[in-house]
């Protein structure tokens, strides 16, 4: 058999173990069917817009609960969903959700800064938690939080929604592989023009600006492709002095981590340039990458090998409810989920020491 044969059945065996990968199939569940049920906690425009549509479409999950300070918006929800209206709370009220029996998972969707006490609410609560990206706002928010998680017995899960998806899986899969030979440089940058006025540029609620927003999936994509944690990171950050969004959290930052066994990443993230979002990971013999990486759809990526290009064919999923089925069936099997809070905890760490890098001009130790 030609070499160039061999690429492409192997290529094409990559092909299918992506989407299977992605696709969640994994545990046999049993004949009889278990939904399991989640109460959404914040109706913003993550959760009306990706989350509640998406997992209309699950076949494991169904929306149970609704948590929200707008209890006009709430019932417009909860008519459009078939929620219960008396599954309605707010946030005077969540804790009394230990008492809804039919919630099985509580699904944190509000700003940041209040991911950690909602996490361990839900928690003292007996429910599992799946909290969105960034986890929290400090290493000690997310570690309390993954202690909440053990102490009640309950699984959390992080919120990376790229990690289940088949193009990233595809681009983890060919770096890994050996077909770009070996890899030495991961690239990202992911950013957007951030409108003012918002929780993302206020430093209590956001922790930091698009390095904790969008930055962290350029750290998940070096890690994943590295397949370890960086020695340490480098960091220089810049707001424009006269624009009055970036008084709290920065504006640019550029960014590079060292992994121990010869892969360095090297990355941007930024909320005052034009919507970007591109990985690229370079080998000794070609290259992998992905345009648009992180967008919710249209994902693009194509890999070179000795300077022949080929572009990924694979059926899109949507990320969302892809993932929520996933931590569904590690519920109902009592799995391991891809993305636990340990995770969060790691990335929450490489974050911090990417702004104490930038603070103090040093490479710093993570
Ligand atoms: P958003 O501003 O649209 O929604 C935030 C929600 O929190 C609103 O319903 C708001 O009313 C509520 N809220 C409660 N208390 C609040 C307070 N004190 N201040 C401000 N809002 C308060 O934000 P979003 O874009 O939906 O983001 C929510 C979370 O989801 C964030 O953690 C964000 O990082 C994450 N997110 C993840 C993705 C992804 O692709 N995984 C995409 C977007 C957002």
């Amino acid at each position: 058999m030609q070499a160039g044969n061999m690429v492409s059945r192997r290529r094409l065996m990559l092909t299918a173990s992506a989407v299977t990968l992605a696709a969640g199939i994994g545990p046999v569940v049993s004949a009889q069917e278990k939904k399991i049920g989640f109460a959404i906690v914040g109706l913003g425009g993550l959760a009306m817009n990706q989350i509640l549509p998406a997992m209309a479409k699950t076949r494991f999950c169904k929306t149970v609960a609704l948590v929200s300070g707008h209890p006009d918006k709430a019932k417009k929800m909860a008519d459009k969903y078939g929620v219960n209206p008396k599954s309605i709370y707010n946030y005077e009220n969540y804790d009394t959700l230990k008492d809804n029996l039919e919630v099985d998972v509580i699904y944190i969707v509000l700003p940041n800064g209040m991911h950690a006490e909602y996490t361990i609410r839900g928690f003292k609560a007996g429910k599992h938690v799946l909290s969105q990206k960034p986890m929290a706002t400090s290493v000690a928010d997310a570690q309390a939080m993954c202690d909440a998680g053990r102490a009640a017995g309950k699984k959390l899960s992080v919120g990376y929604r790229c990690q289940h998806e088949p193009f990233h899986n595809m681009m983890m899969q060919i770096a890994r592989s050996g077909d770009i030979g070996q890899v030495k440089v991961v690239r990202g940058d992911t950013g957007f023009n951030c409108q003012a006025g918002v929780w993302r540029l206020d430093k209590k609620l956001a922790g930091g600006g698009p390095l904790m927003d969008v930055g962290i999936y350029t750290i998940q994509e070096a890690c994943m492709v590295a397949r370890e944690t960086p020695v340490d990171v480098a960091a220089q950050v810049f707001s424009s002095p006269d624009d009055p969004r970036f008084k709290e959290v920065e504006e640019s930052i550029a960014y590079t981590l060292r992994f121990p066994h010869g892969v360095v990443a090297a990355c941007t993230s930024s909320y005052g340039y034009d919507w970007q979002n591109s990985f690229r990971a370079i080998g000794t013999t070609g290259w992998v990458e992905l345009e648009p990486a992180i967008a919710y759809e249209g994902q693009a990526g194509r890999s070179s090998r000795f300077g022949k290009v080929e572009e990924f064919k694979l059926q899109p999923v949507d990320h969302f409810g892809v993932e929520m089925d996933h931590f569904a069936q590690c519920i109902i099997n009592n799995t391991d989920v891809k993305t636990p809070g340990e995770m969060g905890v790691r990335d929450m760490k490489i974050m911090a020491a990417i702004y104490e890098a930038a603070k103090t001009g040093r490479v710093v130790k993570v």
